[in-house]
């Protein structure tokens, strides 16, 4: 093992005396050393250390032009820190200031002329198996320092997808819990908008015929804010509503939809280039896409929304492209702008309502509205963005593997009157659904529970049953049960304030023929009736 050190090192002698270069060349060669390179000038040791890079270096120290010492010091600026290269000198003058010296300058060992060979083989020999298991260390390191990279940058690599998985967990809980609270901000005010839109349209025919102009304006503008808030509201609810089973899905062509709303907004974008001298320019590119299970007005909104948010991030103009394009397993629908672009931040907070960067001028509400609508078709949503640049907005929705749908309900007013027992805890709401629906000719009796109600329905008779869900003894759903039981055929409309449970359940209650959410406007009651007794008696109510 030692012997292969030897025919395996390179060593470089540097001597005066070519006679005892030759000497060494001999005596290594004996021992099996091959690679040896000799030189009588000292002035070239350095270059043939850098040119020959030796396993180790026999020095001689007394040498005209540069002396061992001197040698030494150039070899020192050449040879790392990390590197272990033995220098052996060679000397005759072994005095201890010597040996300090040489020792001081980097030697590693000396031998006394004259040789004794075989202590100068042995000792070269020691040298090289440090020198080696010095190489072979260092190759472990860097074996080392490889593994430890790669393994760091796999850890990286799952630290980084940890991280983005978290964050979108993070986004979803926030939504979630921003729509819970949008749901029950929603849930207070509808009450109180019922009693406002209710009675102030109550009062308005009465106004119409009694009152000042400046109390009709008054009133106008009572009812009208309250409708703005009606609608924000309800927007709030398309935002956190879950998905319901008896949802109205058709068979939808996005293609379709794309065709619509591009053509449907075009007033604004159109309009807007004439009003402000820009030029907004709306394409299209409609691949052949599978069709989708989905509610066809719902997805206009969403499209709109996104087109009406292209058109505000294009203040100089610009364009906007609408695309759809099968996938696997759905259709992508996307559209992409080249306006001013979102940070990073903005992009991650824009689903979330109330999230404007536009101050007065935006409610924050348009993309939770398309986020709620996406999440209860089953979609997901994604955004690219780039500050200075443009947005691209990327839905994507499963196909549909059902090809029959159910029709949208008509909208009518009947055109018969009716015998409705309304049920409500709260008496004022019980008055208001009574005036309206006297209003339209129909003759009414208000319970204030569900045993009252009960009593009433027995003894009395009636077309159709409103009812109101929370009330305290018994809920709007078991009193329908209870209806039922007396009479099937009678139908049954359940009003809800947003956020019960039942709606979160999703699906029809039993007992229940058609769920209304309050607040209540006079056309929705209205819709409501004719829907109720539609289902119940389809030929009575042909209009
Ligand atoms: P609003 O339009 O009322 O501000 P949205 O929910 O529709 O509310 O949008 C929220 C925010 O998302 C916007 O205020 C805007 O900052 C950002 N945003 C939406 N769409 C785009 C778009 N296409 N380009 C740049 N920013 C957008
Ligand atoms: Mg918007």
């Amino acid at each position: 093992m030692t012997t292969d050190h030897l025919t395996r090192a390179k060593i470089l002698i540097v001597d005066d005396e070519p006679s005892n270069v030759r000497l060494l060349e001999r005596i290594l060669g004996i021992s099996g050393c091959t690679n040896v390179r000799g030189t009588t000038d000292s002035r070239e040791a350095l270059v043939q250390y850098l040119d020959f890079e030796p396993d180790i270096i026999l020095l001689d120290l007394n040498m005209p032009h540069l002396d061992g010492f001197a040698v030494m010091q150039q070899l020192k600026s050449a040879i790392s820190a990390e590197d272990y290269l033995p220098i052996l000198v060679l000397t005759a003058d072994i005095t201890s200031d010597t040996k300090r010296r040489a020792l001081a300058n980097g030697a590693k060992d000396f031998v006394t002329k004259p040789l004794d060979h075989s202590e100068l083989v042995l000792r070269i020999r020691n040298m090289l198996q440090t020198r080696f298991l010095h190489l072979e260390m260092q190759r472990q390191n860097l074996l080392l320092e490889d593994q430890v990279r790669e393994r760091t940058a796999r850890l990286e690599e799952a630290v980084n997808e940890l991280r983005s998985t978290q964050e979108h967990v993070v986004k979803q809980e926030r939504l979630r819990a921003l729509g819970m609270m949008a749901g029950g901000v929603a849930h207070d005010f509808n009450n109180a908008l019922t009693m406002m839109l209710g009675y102030g349209e109550l009062l308005l025919p009465w106004l119409l015929q009694h009152g000042s102009p400046r109390e009709l304006t008054y009133l106008n503008h009572i009812i009208s804010a309250a409708q703005d808030a009606t609608h924000v509201v309800s927007r709030l609810r398309d935002f956190y509503r879950p998905a319901e089973n008896n949802e109205i899905r058709v068979p939808v062509d996005l293609n379709e939809i794309a065709v619509q709303v591009v053509s449907l907004t075009s007033p604004r974008w159109k309009g807007r280039g004439l009003a402000e001298g820009v030029r907004i320019e709306v394409q299209t590119e409609l691949r052949e896409t599978p069709l989708v299970a989905a509610n066809a007005a719902e997805l206009r909104e969403v499209l709109t929304n996104l087109i009406f948010n292209a058109i505000d991030a294009m203040p100089a103009g610009g364009v906007i492209t609408v695309g759809t394009t099968p996938l696997a397993d759905g259709v992508a629908l996307t559209v992409t702008d080249t306006g001013i672009g979102m940070t990073d931040s903005e992009r991650e907070r824009c689903l979330e309502p109330f999230f404007t960067t536009k101050g007065e001028g935006g409610t924050g509400l348009g993309l939770a509205v398309v986020y709620g609508i996406i999440q209860r078709h089953g979609g997901t949503i994604e955004i690219a963005s780039e500050k200075g640049t443009g947005t691209t907005f990327a839905i994507h929705l499963p196909a549909t593997t059902d090809a029959k749908g159910t029709a949208a309900p008509g909208v009518e007013r009947l055109d018969r009157t009716l015998r409705v027992l309304i049920v409500d805890d709260q008496d004022i709401i019980c008055e208001l659904l009574a005036e309206h629906l006297t209003s339209d000719g129909h003759t009414t009796t208000s319970a204030a529970d569900g045993h009252q109600a009960l009593e009433l329905f027995r003894t009395g008779q009636f077309d159709l049953v409103i009812t109101d869900q929370s009330m305290p003894l018994m809920n709007g759903i078991q009193l329908g049960g209870a209806i039922k039981a007396i009479s099937p055929a009678t139908p049954v409309v359940l009003l809800t304030g947003f956020g019960d449970e039942m709606l979160a359940l999703g699906g029809q209650p039993p007992g229940v023929d058609l769920v209304l959410g309050k607040p209540v406007s006079l056309a929705d009651l209205r819709r409501a009736v004719f829907q109720a007794m539609e289902k119940a008696e389809p030929l009575a109510s042909v209009a």
